[in-house]
């Protein structure tokens, strides 16, 4: 049995037909996942899709409107890059139903996975890059407008940036002084003294605080700023990358005291990825994901996870990465403290 629990629902499926977004990985993933023994069935809790008044708290009644009645214009619809039919859109509410219940777990367990998620280029008044819903910030809204949580951060480490999420949380953000190159590390046994090259912009945050680590020449075109954003070389790999993650984790974490910690992990830094440029292995995406539940959960402070994209040449590359995300927390949150 698990820690904590797995949210996860066939209606996950995302109904667009051939396609590099493989919409059939969350249901593998949590076969996956109850075949090797990892989860039990019990661990698996299935979401109620988000109210139209959750999406609310997000995207702008005209946006959602066109949405119900089938109304997007040819040019959004391209721009979102997926097929629009009404089964998406359910399927996308139900994402976002996911989020909101993972997030209330990890309130309770101190972390909890939503076996989907992650679709961090929704933008409040039109989705783009295969996300129609920002299923992480209708939870985040959620969970503060019932007074669960008042503040939370974003560690999306997807290998596009977090566009959408730097949109909708730019809120009241000012220009801040800029970030050291290098702080004291997250973890006294870090070992690494100076970060590799690279670029690191910082802003500062209302009551979100956005971190995102992305391939700098890569969709999105145009980045609006995150409170951190770090724009990563081509070809960046493990060693690097997990420098950089945790200069960022501990530059936020200085500045920021989150009541929630919503963790996007996106499986495309992988070397094999079609849609991404950096060269992660499996091993250093592990890697990663300790290092955010570490760094979590020795500050107690809650996680609620989404999977973002992930597009390797094999699909069970995909799968194999974020099953280890499962694993990882696993490792991490049974440990003793
Ligand atoms: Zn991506």
């Amino acid at each position: 049995m698990l820690p904590f629990k797995l949210v996860y629902s066939d209606g996950y499926y995302l109904p667009i037909g051939a396609h590099v977004f493989p919409a059939e990985k969350y249901r593998r993933i949590r076969d996956r996942l109850l075949e090797t023994g990892v989860a039990e069935a019990s661990d698996v809790l299935e979401p109620q899709p988000a109210t139209d008044q959750d999406i609310l708290l997000v995207h702008k009644p005209e946006y959602v409107h066109k949405l119900k009645t089938g109304t997007l214009s040819p040019r959004e619809e391209m721009e979102l890059e997926v097929p629009f039919s009404p089964e998406l859109v359910k399927a996308f509410w139900l994402a976002a139903g996911g989020s909101i219940l993972a997030a209330r777990q990890a309130l309770t367990d101190g972390v909890a996975i939503s076996i989907g998620g992650g679709f961090h280029h929704a933008f409040p008044d039109h989705g783009e890059g295969f996300c129609m819903i920002h299923d992480v910030a209708v939870a985040i809204r959620r969970l503060q407008r019932d007074d669960k949580i008042r503040t939370a951060m974003t560690v999306d480490c997807d290998v596009h940036q977090g566009n959408g999420t730097a949109a909708i949380f730019a809120g009241t953000r000012t220009e801040s002084e800029p970030l050291p190159s290098a702080g004291p590390s997250t973890l006294a046994s870090s070992p690494w003294s100076t970060p590799p090259k690279g670029k690191i912009r910082g802003a500062h945050a209302g009551d979100v605080f956005t971190i995102s680590l992305h391939q700098a020449n890569n969709y999105p075109q145009w980045k609006p700023p995150s409170s951190i954003d770090v724009d990563l070389p081509d070809g960046s790999g493990d060693d690097d990358y997990l420098a950089w993650l945790d200069n960022a984790l501990s530059s936020g974490l200085r500045q920021f005291e989150p009541d929630l910690l919503c963790y996007i992990a996106g499986a495309d830094p992988f070397t094999e990825d079609q849609l991404g440029g950096l060269s992660l292995t499996i091993e250093g995406l592990k890697r990663r994901d300790e290092l955010v539940f570490r760094v979590a959960r020795a500050r107690d402070i809650p996680v609620m996870v989404t999977f973002a994209g992930g597009y390797a040449r094999n699909v069970e590359d995909t799968v194999t990465i974020h099953c280890k995300t499962a694993i990882a927390a696993k490792e991490v949150f049974a440990a003793k403290k």
